[in-house]
């Protein structure tokens, strides 16, 4: 794999693979040195057009737990509020020659523009209202760690799905993984056609209770040109996850940040079923498995083996 563009860079075996390699740097995580040199002397760019506070960090501290040396760049405060075009920009950063750029733009489709434009290995952290593969990635290997296989699980992604790119990675992701999704909203919020990725479409919530996980969606109101639905209070009495809604044995995610009182109620936030912040302790060993497959792959010796010392004298 050359670049992750899309979910769809992946097939099942792609995605397993990934999250084998999460699970391995997991164990790093727990180590009170949380470092492995596996991309020493690797330079990671994380350039981000749009605001982010899980994505940006974990793909950073990812970076640095392997060693690679990390290059932030925020369009604000830089020479983009000059007017410098998105070509320019990755031109200009690319005579520092990183290895990998971490994109994150509101255009659909950039991350695949940029990988034709530089050598270095493009990561797609959100394009648009398009895609976000490593959400999808770490969303799996959350699921994998709770459920133990994701084959023959009901999920079901909830809310504002027009606008939602995690919406579109995770029904790819999670079918690949065997799961059946249904996607469920306002007919508003539900794109025309989104049943052509294999999914089922349900304007209620009445069937929630056959749902093995239910994954909650912001309302993305900055991807909002006009009035989408009725008013926040009307979507959340029709569409709110809450302690009424939410079954005991089902697990609950969100990719964050939450609106709370708007798509969850925030006692479902802080209930036991909520994986919310293992899905952000999962971002940092995804996407360490993300880099590490793009800059070193099967061509490095094992990354989180640790280095034999050798046996003193008696
Ligand atoms: N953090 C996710 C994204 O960047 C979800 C969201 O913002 O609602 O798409």
């Amino acid at each position: 794999m050359n670049h992750l563009l899309s979910i769809g860079d992946l097939d099942r075996a792609g995605i397993e693979r990934i999250i084998t390699q999460a699970a391995r740097f997991a164990e790093v995580s727990d180590r009170e040195i949380k470092k492995v040199p596996a991309l020493r002397g690797r330079m990671v760019l994380n350039l981000f057009y749009e605001a982010s506070t899980r994505t940006r960090s974990s793909f950073e501290l990812a970076a640095k737990r392997l060693s690679a040396d990390v290059v932030n760049f925020a369009a604000s405060g830089s020479s983009v509020e000059k007017g410098e075009s998105l070509k320019d920009t990755v031109l200009t950063l690319s005579a520092h020659k990183p290895d990998a750029i971490v994109l994150r733009t509101p255009w659909a489709g950039a991350a695949e523009l940029v990988s034709r434009w530089c050598s270095a290995a493009i990561v797609n952290a959100g394009d648009g209202q398009h895609e976000h593969p490593t959400q999808a990635l770490l969303d799996v290997y959350t699921l994998q760690q709770r459920l133990g296989g994701l084959d023959g699980a009901s999920i079901w992604i909830v809310g504002d799905v027009t606008h939602s790119r995690v919406a579109r990675s995770n029904i790819i992701a999670f079918q690949e993984m065997g799961a059946k999704v249904t996607v469920a909203g306002p007919p508003t919020l539900i794109p025309r056609r989104i049943e052509e990725l294999g999914c089922e479409v349900r304007f209620t919530l009445d069937e929630l209770d056959g749902a093995d996980v239910v994954y909650a969606l912001r309302m993305q109101r900055e991807r909002m040109t006009e009035t989408w639905v009725p008013s926040l209070r009307e979507y959340a009495s029709w569409y709110q996850i809450n302690g009424r809604r939410l079954g005991p044995r089902q697990v609950l995610m969100h990719p964050g940040p939450v609106n709370r009182g708007v798509e969850l109620s925030g006692d479902v936030v802080d209930s036991p079923q909520a994986v919310i912040t293992a899905q952000v302790e999962a971002g940092v060993v995804v996407r360490m498995a993300v880099l590490y497959e793009l800059l070193a792959g099967a061509k490095e010796p094992d990354p989180v083996a640790r280095r034999q010392t050798a046996p003193q004298p008696a």
